[in-house]
């Protein structure tokens, strides 16, 4: 996070040193990556991987990931001039799925629109992308699309498929999405299609509607993932592709964390499970937070896994509980990031650096 321009030899030398620490505790964390991430107390917590292609998916399984947490399906959508058919996803999911060996997944329906326009499917200019037309908004004015891409979700059969639908802010969304999934799952299963024997349905959550009314979203949903990219970006109105401003987004400020926790409350009150999948759930300096919210499954880019995995073997979940209680009496982002560095110092220099 830091540039030194012509370092003296004495920051040449702290560098080195430093680098090596962390070469260490990377290949330390690497030896047991594929094991359980079990806090000192004996809570267990699902680490997955987020993927967006093949490589991706075969990766999250080497580095240790206990299933994928968030597959962008976008790779099919992009840089082309017609929408790939159904035959054509079904092939694309097939061999991807399967590099999973049942482990399970969840895949994400098309999140395009916004910043990542489809060249087949125009839009009118939006004057701001991110409050516009954008994922199953998208999904809404064109539903063959989203009919399609359901339909070779399903016709994969692979057990443990989990649907996700992106950017959802009001109930009606997802009462409307889950009509159209259980009318995709009728129709293949009259047609003698193999289903997924564990088939979930859940959402993301991203925009702070859907965290707030958590409780009324529930009942339509088998599971939440929260998209902290996005919450953090529409809680603090800072738009996350704007350098002048990104940094004002920062998922540790304590307004998301507050909503993380309507979610968790929420959907556990409910019966259902909670993940996180934007780029707090792969900080190992996040973890205590997460796992003292009581967040189920954390699913990252798939090299955070070993140093997250390790920073969760380090917790004892009576400690992280009391440390996310103290966060969400925060006022900013740089107090909860300090809160946390005292609380735990890190075992990975990277950590101390930011
Ligand atoms: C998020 O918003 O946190 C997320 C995981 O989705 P994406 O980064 O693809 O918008
Ligand atoms: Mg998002």
């Amino acid at each position: 996070g830091e540039v030194v321009v012509a370092p003296s030899e004495a920051e040449r030398a702290r560098a080195e040193a430093r680098r090596r620490i962390w070469l260490a505790e990377r290949a330390s964390a690497g030896e047991t990556a594929t094991e359980p991430a079990v806090t000192r107390d004996g809570h267990r917590v699902e680490v997955a991987a987020n993927a967006g292609s093949l490589e991706d998916a075969r990766a999250a399984a080497r580095l240790g990931a206990e299933g994928v947490g968030l597959l962008r399906t976008e790779f099919l959508y992009l840089d082309r001039a017609t929408a790939p058919d159904e035959e054509e996803q079904l092939a694309a999911y097939r061999p991807l799925l399967e590099s999973l060996e049942g482990r399970p997944v969840v895949v994400r329906t098309l999140d395009a629109g916004g910043d990542k326009p489809l060249p087949y499917l125009p839009l009118e200019p939006q004057p701001n992308p991110f409050l516009g037309v954008r994922a199953i908004r998208l999904a809404r004015r064109h539903p063959d699309l989203l009919r399609i891409q359901l339909r070779a979700i399903l016709r994969t059969g692979y057990p443990a498929v989990r649907v996700m639908f992106p950017m959802v802010a009001s109930v009606e969304e997802i009462r409307w999405l889950r009509e159209v999934f259980e009318e995709v799952r009728r129709e293949l299963e009259a047609a003698g299609a193999e289903l997924p024997r564990d088939l979930q349905m859940g959402m993301m959550v991203e925009v702070p509607s859907a965290a707030v009314l958590a409780d009324r979203f529930a009942p339509w949903v088998d599971f939440f993932s929260i998209g902290t990219n996005d919450l953090a970006q529409y809680t603090l109105a800072a738009d996350r592709t704007n350098p002048a401003v990104a940094e004002l987004a920062d998922a540790f400020h304590p307004a998301v964390l507050r909503l993380i926790r309507m979610v968790v409350e929420a959907g556990h009150a409910a019966g259902r499970w909670v993940g996180v999948c934007g780029e707090l759930a792969g900080e190992p300096l996040a973890a205590p937070l997460l796992v003292g919210l009581g967040v189920d499954e954390l699913s990252m880019a798939p090299v955070a896994i070993p140093a997250v995995k390790a920073a969760i073997r380090r917790l004892a979940l009576s400690e992280a509980r009391s440390l996310a209680e103290q966060a969400l009496q925060l006022d900013t982002a740089i107090a909860v990031r300090e809160l946390v560095r005292a609380a735990a110092p890190p075992a990975d220099p990277r950590e101390s650096t930011g």
